[in-house]
């Protein structure tokens, strides 16, 4: 059981506002794993009042690019000590399977984090030219206060995702984490703490969505950067732009995996199934949309069915688990009710669609083949968030491509084929933000990652994902003076 009492506000563990707690439940034993207290109104006031006061006199934004970076790669190198406990904790939070979690909930923060340390020394935030009418520098400064509020699905991966930009940047940032993952929130503000991040730069404030939206609301907030479902981001960006504040949305997705007719299963699938069901199917990127074509559905239908009834089912925290429980009762619920609204549509279960055998304790769903998928269906438009597929046949590669289109979200797809360049043809006419060319690769840090239609506004990661937390500012200079910078 791991505790906490305080809240960690402008780098102090302070007493909170309310008496309020959050209780985190392991989502393989349902027990009581930790609690955090539950910060209210008065708490996030109080952490950003501290932000602003770090942002406009503290030595953060001061600080050089290089000086913030070395805080980053520091954080980056004490996480990496301790990947094996810490992505356990993240399992026993949220219910990823631990080998899986052991890359992509733990390895790939730091990452981020060392991919962000790296852009402290390479990154031109001063460029001075010769302007139309004289010499000009364009500075990129921070945007000084920072909301970042994330889901739990992957919590440290997110707050990276968000936090190392942001710091690297030189603003200030209240870390709003989802109440299901406040431990892994609170372990990184520890790790940053000692890795020299100053007082007042960063406080996490766990709590549910009201609390959330009094932050974005908050008049000291200048930037609010999000990443959880459309419904929740279209709020967001509403309220943002009453304000005029800066915001980036990071949101759901329905992505397809075409299969084109000279695919090679053998190759395909081994790339493609890493990608369709992770994270138990609680992934915004899952290829949960299978597009086969119609001579070879059946074969298709049967060869996805195999490697799905072969996957272990488990305890998240078990190493050979490849499907753990979903993260609350809740959630079950939800795709419970997605494979009820799928078989009354009409579509067919093809292997599961029930809760797996001998795991009495445990928020587990079988993993589920929906076929006689129609893509107007709500199981193929609408995010089902479980380890949930549905087979779709189409007839020519158009039919693949507008079919893939055919959803309110653009979030990633991939498409798997035995000639690249026919791949590469299909990869540049959906409508997505990222996209696999016989690859098992969704996201790679240093290129720009995020969404087309209601799947997000702005881009994570690479060089955009730093520009998400700067504003240009152009100076016109005297002519014959060039500053140094
Ligand atoms: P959610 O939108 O309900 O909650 C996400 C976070 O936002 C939580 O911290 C929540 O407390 C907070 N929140 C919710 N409404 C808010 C509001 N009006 N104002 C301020 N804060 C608010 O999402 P969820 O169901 O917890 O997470 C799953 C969703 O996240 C899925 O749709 C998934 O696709 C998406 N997601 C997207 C990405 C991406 O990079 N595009 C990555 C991971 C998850």
């Amino acid at each position: 059981m791991k505790s906490y009492d305080r809240l960690y506000i402008g780098g102090e563990w302070v007493e909170p506002s309310s008496s309020s707690t959050i209780d985190v439940v392991s989502p393989t034993t349902e027990e009581v794993i930790g609690r955090v207290p539950e910060a209210k109104d008065a708490d996030i006031d109080r952490a950003v009042a501290s932000a602003k006061d770090a942002f406009e006199h503290g030595p953060w934004p001061r600080m050089t690019p290089s000086e913030r970076a070395a805080v980053l790669s520091k954080a980056a190198e004490a996480i990496r000590n301790d990947m094996q406990d810490i992505a356990e904790l993240i399992s026993n939070e949220m219910g990823s399977p631990v080998s899986w979690g052991l890359l992509a909930q733990v390895l790939a923060p730091t990452m981020i984090l060392d991919y962000y340390a790296g852009l402290g020394s390479t990154f031109e935030f001063d460029t001075v030219k010769d302007g139309l009418l004289g010499p000009v520098m364009v500075t990129k400064e921070p945007v000084g206060v920072v909301a970042a509020i994330t889901p739990w699905n992957v919590p440290l991966f997110l707050a990276a995702a968000k936090l190392a930009p942001a710091l690297l940047s030189g603003s200030t940032v209240v870390f709003k984490p989802a109440p299901e993952t406040p431990l892994d929130a609170n372990l990184l503000a520890e790790i940053l703490e000692t890795a020299g991040l100053p007082k007042g730069v960063l406080s996490v404030v766990p709590a549910g969505r009201e609390v959330g939206e009094h932050l974005v609301n908050h008049p000291a907030v200048n930037k609010v950067s999000f990443t959880g479902s459309s419904v929740a981001g279209k709020k967001i960006g509403a309220a943002c732009g009453a304000n005029l504040k800066r915001f980036s949305l990071e949101l759901g997705g329905k992505s397809a995996a075409i299969l084109l007719d000279d695919v090679n299963l053998a190759e395909a699938l081994p790339l493609m199934m890493p990608n369709a069901i992770m994270n138990n199917g609680e992934a915004c990127i899952s290829l949960t949309r299978i597009l086969a074509p119609r001579h070879r559905y059946q074969e298709v239908t049967e060869a996805l069915v195999d490697q799905m009834q072969g996957m272990k089912v488990g305890d998240a925290l078990d190493p050979a688990t490849e499907v753990g429980p979903l993260v609350a009762e809740r959630q079950r619920d939800r795709v419970e009710n997605y494979i009820k609204i799928g078989q009354d549509e009409g579509a067919k279960i093809a292997l599961g669609g029930g809760r797996p055998e001998g795991l009495d304790r445990g928020w587990f769903v079988e993993p589920t083949v929906f076929v006689d998928v129609d893509n107007s269906m709500r199981i193929a438009q609408e995010e089902i968030f479980g380890p949930v597929l549905s087979v779709i046949p189409y007839d020519s590669d158009d039919d693949a491509v507008s079919i893939a289109n055919d959803s309110d979200y653009g979030l990633c797809g991939g498409v798997f084929t035995a000639d690249n360049d026919r791949g590469l043809g299909v990869a540049r006419r959906v409508r997505t933000g990222t996209y696999m060319v016989n690859s098992s690769t969704p996201i790679d840090f240093s290129s720009p990652f995020g969404g087309y239609k209601e799947s997000g506004m702005g881009r994570e990661f690479g060089e955009d994902g730093l520009e998400l937390f700067l504003e240009k500012k152009t100076i016109n200079l005297p002519a014959g003076y060039t500053p140094t910078v």
